[in-house]
């Protein structure tokens, strides 16, 4: 059958000499896989954009498979950013995006919030990863394991700043109860400057500009979300992009 999609290109592969794989995330389905025969014989305004997204033709597949592809029309070009970073930054939202195995419910939710991070992106000058951890913690949110941010791990009460995190459990504490716990190895105190910026995420938007990043600090703020990701879902987030972001900052 043959359906009309709406579904942005994540990643293109070579198949033959004329043909693609394209992995699509599309509104509807969620993750599909599409062949397109004799792409890449078409004139070069035939040829598609990594990030784009596409009402996208294709038969749908009897069983599981590959779709077949049919044409695809651009509805937003995504693949234009102010700066390299911004680009990696779109990149890495939806390599995590890729990971994710949706539940069908999810699927237009999450959908949304991406063309919504892709489009965000495409104005923001400095500091976009700041808003790359904003969508990992939408999305971690969505993935169904609560917010991170939210509640102190130990006395389970509303956090105004987060001090540090517990490795074993993957969560933040609260202030009080830093200054009643040991110290230990499993304890991992925050910089003031993580402790400002996971206070400050949910509207990070509004201080892109003031907020000094450096290297370290990144590590330290994707190391606090992977290390939440792996304790809840019981299986680590591997993103390339991560360490790709880190790299554009002095240590
Ligand atoms: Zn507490």
């Amino acid at each position: 059958m043959k359906n009309k999609l709406r579904a942005i290109l994540v990643k293109q592969s070579k198949y033959s000499e004329s043909s693609l794989i394209l992995q699509f995330f599309s509104r509807e389905f969620g993750h599909i896989g599409v062949i397109a025969k004799g792409i890449l014989k078409k004139n070069e305004k035939q040829q598609l954009l990594t990030l784009c997204e596409y009402e996208l033709i294709a038969y749908e597949p009897k069983e599981q498979g590959l779709w077949l592809y049919s044409e695809a029309n651009l509805i937003s070009n995504f693949s234009v950013y102010p700066n390299s970073l911004s680009w990696a930054t779109a990149e890495t939202g939806v390599e995590l995006i890729n990971q994710l195995i949706l539940a069908q419910e999810d699927i237009t939710t999450i959908y949304d919030l991406t063309i919504a991070y892709l489009k965000y992106l495409q104005q923001v000058q400095d500091n976009a990863v700041l808003i790359f951890w904003r969508f990992l913690n939408r999305i971690t949110i969505l993935s169904g394991i609560g917010n991170p941010l939210t509640n102190c791990g130990i006395c389970k009460k509303a956090i105004s700043t987060p001090s540090a995190y517990l490795k074993s459990k993957g969560e933040l504490i609260c202030e009080e109860c830093l200054n009643d716990i040991n110290i230990s190895s499993d304890l991992i105190i925050l910089s003031p400057l993580g402790q400002n910026i996971l206070a400050l995420l949910p509207e990070i938007g509004n201080h892109l500009q003031e907020i000094k990043l450096n290297r370290a600090v990144i590590n330290e703020i994707n190391s606090f979300f992977e290390l939440y990701w792996q304790v809840h879902h019981k299986q680590p987030l591997h993103l390339k992009g991560l360490s790709v972001l880190a790299q554009f900052y002095d240590s």
